[in-house]
């Protein structure tokens, strides 16, 4: 049911809407002077992540999401994951993108695009007011499969995007119908998802196509991995988060899965899009879970000790490195990182490998020759 009661018209009348505001993430707030505050360790905010803002949230109602329709309340007091999203004027904060980049370089900016029927054209608009104020900086769209068409993929190029990402979130299409879709009393649609994110990568090229897939929601390990596997032979980049219950939403009382899980799921990411494994390395339980990593113990080895899988990733900056690094997308401050917004440092690897507990699935003394 719908939270708002006013006419479209009568909505830009009384709130503060996209394309003319915008919200930002707090991080690239403080990145950017519009906020005070310091980020963890000094680390920086590598891309200037925007939200489309509209007074219902989102029409789409994933079960996970403190945007999402049903989620009580409007969306100026809920916050979207778990941190604020302050409002600005977007000429503002474009304002403020061409300073830092004047200053120093900008690594990033992302529009996100929420479900509703201005958001195609508003888009399109804030792309143009950011591109016209930095127009060296580059920009993601993570757009809304449902509701984009392969016209405004293709504007979106010719107004300086380069890299598409989409929220498929779910990892396989029974969770996604769970959490996104009809289960879920939302618009998505799994077929639909995947024929823009094709399309997607035809138009943009490779590696400039991502799937955001959080993990937790539901599917198994052994769905995440054959995932992983599918878009790294596609050359589509595949962007992991991690489940945090949200107040107030459908999910709000489940349970985030243990740290030892999140570490294997990174750790088989990393060696399939990194260091050549195939998939069928991996071994799993009745369950769907990772049991056992059939890869020699010196490439595990390299693979933790550079700590590289256990970072945020996202997209790349205009020199190819990661730039997004979302501090604080998949925890709350002051908890355990799920992924590292900076290169982890020795006592952060002790940490992971103290969480990971690899013995358990790759026990040293009896590991397979995979390389
Ligand atoms: S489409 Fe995105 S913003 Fe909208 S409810 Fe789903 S996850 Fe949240
Ligand atoms: S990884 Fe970051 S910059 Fe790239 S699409 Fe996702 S949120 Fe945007």
């Amino acid at each position: 049911m719908s939270k708002v009661k006013l006419s479209m018209a009568e909505q830009a009348e009384a709130f503060q809407l996209s394309p003319e505001y915008v919200r930002i993430s707090m991080a690239a707030a403080i990145e950017l002077g519009l906020k005070p505050g310091q980020l963890m360790r000094g680390c920086g905010c590598g891309c200037i992540n925007l939200l489309q803002n509209y007074p219902e949230g989102c029409y789409a109602n994933c079960s996970y999401c403190g945007l999402a329709r049903e989620r009580p309340g409007v969306a100026e007091e809920n916050s979207f994951i778990r941190v604020d999203w302050p409002l600005f004027k977007t000429e503002l904060v474009a304002e403020k993108i061409a300073e830092k980049e004047a200053r120093s370089e900008v690594g990033r900016v992302c529009i996100s695009q929420v479900q509703d029927p201005r958001n195609n054209e508003d888009l399109l608009e804030m792309t143009r007011i950011i591109h016209k104020a930095a127009p060296s900086v580059p920009i993601s769209a993570l757009i809304n499969a449902t509701t984009m068409t392969e016209e405004v993929l293709l504007q979106l190029k010719i107004e300086g995007v380069d890299i598409i990402g989409v929220g498929l979130d779910g990892a396989a299409e029974e969770v996604f119908y769970e959490t996104r879709g009809k289960g879920a009393k939302g618009p998505h649609n799994w077929e639909g998802h995947w024929k823009i994110i094709n399309r997607a990568r035809e138009l943009y090229g490779p590696m400039n196509v991502n799937c955001h897939t959080v993990v937790g929601l539901g599917e198994t390990d052994r769905e995440l991995v054959d995932l992983f596997a599918e878009l790294h032979e596609k050359k589509i980049a595949c962007y992991l988060f991690s489940f945090n219950p949200e107040e107030g939403t459908v999910m709000q009382h489940e349970e985030r899965q243990p740290i030892d899980r999140h570490r294997h799921i990174q750790l088989v990411k990393y060696l399939i899009e990194h260091m050549d494994v195939d998939k069928s390395a991996i071994e799993f339980n009745e369950n769907g879970l990772i049991s056992r990593i059939n890869v020699d113990q010196k490439i595990l080895e390299t693979a933790v000790g550079r700590g590289v899988a256990f970072m945020t990733d996202g997209c790349p900056d205009r020199h190819g490195v990661m730039s997004c690094n979302r501090p604080y997308g998949s925890y709350r401050p002051g908890e355990e990182f799920r992924d590292y917004p900076f290169p982890p440092n020795e006592n952060d690897l002790r940490v992971i490998d103290s969480q990971m507990r690899l013995n358990e699935v790759a026990p040293k003394n009896n590991v397979g020759q995979i390389s």
